[in-house]
């Protein structure tokens, strides 16, 4: 069976947790889109570790890693992850790489960079990784399929070609250094000494173990609200971080997804820039970002802190929807253990008129939040393993959200590690 883990807000919502947890169960864990921007922090018996490439099932022996066609292939980060989990006592993982994957290069990391230094006060918040530039050259069809690396011939026409083009923008427009040909094609030769060895038809391997009944899981990078068609864009990531993507990403039947699990965070946290309908400030919000994940909101990636909000039922809901949510992972509610009262986001008034539906930017950038509050349970609800076990107030959050997402939450998370978690 094939199942989807991905997010339904703006990433961060404990994904990598939820991941590593299944994975247990699981065979293959593949990453189908995004690249290293994003990260999963992930705590189990070897330590705690931020992924950003690797698939959240590396640390099991009994699991295969792939990296899907729709991802951004950063060969040097791959390698870098793949080491430092193995320094740590981690057994050297079973790691697949599509033959279709594309290759972040590093002039897709000056550009990103570039970018932003051009955009001045009006950026995008970027990790700097070469993500946006990268994805623009896969459909502009200039990016370097994997399968490439191994056609010295196209290779060294196409440097030529790419280096062309971009050397127009790094003279005109960015005022930077030009690319070398030359280099360009010594930079494919390292990945492709590094590479080669993983390097298979995923999509096969994966249709094969379909018919043989594995377990197979598709994990997502970032959320719902990133997604560059349903999201808030342009404040988006550029590849879709929807579970009907893991179809295309993985290179799986979209009927072979059967379960969509969206995890969902309990509050709200969200990096880079966009509207962020019910964000706190000031000391409200530096409690939650203080007390919240595992050892504060701050990025996996960037250490930038989180921006922070309490929970927003429009976004969830708008954000389970569109997922196709078929499981609902609700996590980090034993962060708010510490509240008397907690508000919960539960409508957008735009323009003198409220709303429980998730509306486009341009709108969403108008919206105030409506609030109700909610009662809080002022206890630690970490190590309780049953739902009945868990106090009444904290209950009735979780079935408030409920009712309001309209998606069932069959999985509470209390805590960061893989045993921190409630089935209902
Ligand atoms: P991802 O990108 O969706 O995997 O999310 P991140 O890993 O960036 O952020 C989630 C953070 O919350 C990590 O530090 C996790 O260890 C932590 N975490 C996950 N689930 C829980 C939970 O239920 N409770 C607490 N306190 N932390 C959690």
């Amino acid at each position: 069976m094939v199942k989807a883990v991905v997010g339904a807000n703006w990433g961060d919502e404990g994904k990598g947790k939820i991941t590593d947890m299944l994975a247990k169960e699981a065979d293959i864990i593949v990453r189908f889109q995004g690249g290293a921007n994003a990260g999963h922090t992930i705590i189990n018996d070897y330590g705690k570790f931020a992924l950003h490439t690797l698939p959240s099932g590396v640390f099991y022996d009994h699991t295969t890693s792939v990296i899907g066609n729709g991802v951004a292939l950063d060969i040097p980060v791959l390698f870098h992850e793949i080491q430092t989990i193995i320094d740590r006592g981690v057994p050297m993982p079973k790691i697949l790489v599509s033959d279709r994957a594309q290759i972040v290069m590093s002039y897709h990391k000056d550009f990103d960079a570039y970018e932003e230094e051009r955009l001045g006060g009006k950026s995008f918040g970027s990790t700097k990784s070469g993500i946006a530039p990268f994805y623009s050259d896969k459909y502009a069809k200039i990016g370097f399929q994997v399968s490439e690396l191994f056609d010295d011939e196209l290779l060294k026409e196409k440097v030529i070609r790419v280096a062309e083009q971009k050397n127009v923008l790094l003279k005109h427009l960015y005022q930077k250094p030009e690319l070398d040909p030359e280099d360009l094609y010594k930079e494919l030769q390292e990945y492709k000494k590094m590479v080669e060895p993983y390097v298979c038809d995923t999509a096969l391997y994966l249709h094969q173990a379909i018919k043989e009944g594995k377990e197979i899981l598709l994990e997502g990078q970032l959320g719902t609200l990133k997604d560059p068609d349903h999201g808030i864009y342009p404040m988006v990531t550029s590849s879709s971080t929807l579970a009907a993507f893991g179809a295309i990403g993985a290179g799986v039947p979209p009927y072979e997804i059967k379960k969509v699990i969206t995890v969902c965070k309990a509050y709200s946290s969200a990096v880079g820039a966009g509207a962020f309908v019910s964000e706190i400030f000031g000391d409200e919000a530096d409690e939650l970002r203080r007390r919240g994940g595992d050892g504060g909101e701050f990025g996996a990636t960037t250490g930038r802190p989180r921006r922070m909000g309490w929970f927003d039922c429009v976004a969830s809901k708008y954000g389970c929807r569109m997922q196709g949510t078929t499981d609902v992972a609700f996590t980090v509610l034993d962060v708010l253990g510490y509240l008397d009262e907690i508000p919960v986001c539960v409508g957008y008034e735009i323009q003198g008129e409220v709303t429980t539906e998730f509306p486009p930017t341009h709108l969403l950038e108008k919206a105030v939040p409506v609030y109700k509050t909610l009662p809080g349970w002022k206890c630690d609800i970490r190590g309780i393993r049953t739902y009945e076990e868990l106090p009444e107030n904290c209950k009735n959050y979780i079935e408030f959200v409920e009712k309001e997402i309209g998606y069932p939450i069959t999985m509470v998370s209390n805590g960061p590690g893989r045993d921190d978690i409630i089935y209902r």
